[in-house]
């Protein structure tokens, strides 16, 4: 144990750290005026049916171009705006959009569903759901087309408020999916009493299936556990061809990664579905 090393890395630590804080407050102080100044920005990742290779939907995901500190990637920003309350504002607008959009891409003859991911605490709030409904009628856009990923923890936290508010989307015929399956603390009976449609099972376990045995039996296992349950599942992660070929043979419905797309802006995604430079990689 040395003194002048514990001192060392003490200052070098509260500088850091310090710096880092200061760094995040500043970013929650500017959240607010990122959504009314038009600086969050969507891309979309492609969500593919496997059994025919036909892209079924998107997920957006949003990004913030930060006027000084450029761009942002929402692992950085999202946990900010749950902290300091801008998490509602922000959903409102990632939901609007995503809803326009798909919208739109429905009247050009493209019918995809559209995925946004729902944060913990929206699950707390009561009038989520009549927002949605709102932002559906106003559009026409079919609610059967809406899908909303939740992440697993967020379940937990209040089961019975989250029940409700799960249950009421579900009657309005909007579909539910759990993000990051298999890496939160759901327990299996909420699987079976809540109406989800849909698990993504967490990349993390997709990564390096084709490597790693361990992680193609948990795979191979959430496949079953889903089935037995009548949910349909989509692998996160999926970065290449062999991947994509196992979970074929495994007999997984949909799947989303790089090597299909990385999520791309609106401009490159349109072109992306026409060209869909992936499938030659299949041959
Ligand atoms: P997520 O919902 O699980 O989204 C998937 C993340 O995995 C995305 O990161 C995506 O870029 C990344 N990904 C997709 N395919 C691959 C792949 O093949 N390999 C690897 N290594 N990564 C892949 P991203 O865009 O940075 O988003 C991170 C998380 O931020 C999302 O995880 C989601 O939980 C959250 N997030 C994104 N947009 C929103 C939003 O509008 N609202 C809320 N509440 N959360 C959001
Ligand atoms: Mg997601
Ligand atoms: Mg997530
Ligand atoms: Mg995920």
């Amino acid at each position: 144990y040395s003194a002048k090393r514990d001192k060392t890395h003490f200052t070098v630590y509260t500088h850091q750290d310090d710096l880092e804080r200061r760094q995040q407050l500043r970013l929650a102080q500017d959240l607010p005026d990122a959504v009314k100044n038009n600086q969050l920005v969507l891309n979309y990742q492609p969500i593919v049916r496997i059994s025919d290779q036909q892209v079924i939907g998107v997920e957006a995901l949003v990004r913030w171009q930060h006027p000084k500190q450029g761009l942002i990637f929402p692992d950085s920003f999202i946990p900010l705006a749950e902290g300091s309350g801008s998490i509602d504002a922000l959903t409102e607008w990632v939901l609007e959009q995503t809803i326009i959009q798909g919208s739109s891409w429905l009247a050009q003859g493209t019918r995809l569903s559209v995925s946004v991911n729902i944060s913990a605490l929206i699950l707390h709030n009561p009038a989520f759901p009549d927002m949605v409904a709102k932002k559906l009628e106003k559009t026409g856009f079919p609610a059967g087309l809406l899908k909303l990923e939740i992440t697993e923890s967020a379940i937990i936290s209040d089961v019975s408020r989250a029940t409700e508010i799960v249950t009421r989307l579900h009657e309005m015929g909007v579909r539910l999916s759990i993000d990051d399956f298999g890496t939160g603390y759901t327990s299996l009976a909420y699987l079976r009493k809540l109406p989800f449609d849909e698990i993504k099972i967490d990349k993390s376990f997709v990564l390096n299936m084709t490597q790693v045995a361990d992680d193609e039996v948990i795979v191979r296992t959430l496949l079953d556990l889903a089935k037995s349950l009548g949910l349909s599942v989509v692998a996160e992660g999926v970065e290449d061809a062999r991947t994509w070929k196992v979970l074929e043979a495994l007999d997984c419905d949909v799947a989303q990664g790089y090597f299909m797309s990385r999520p791309i802006d609106l401009e490159a995604f349109n072109s992306w579905i026409i060209t869909q430079p992936w499938k030659d990689e299949l041959k």
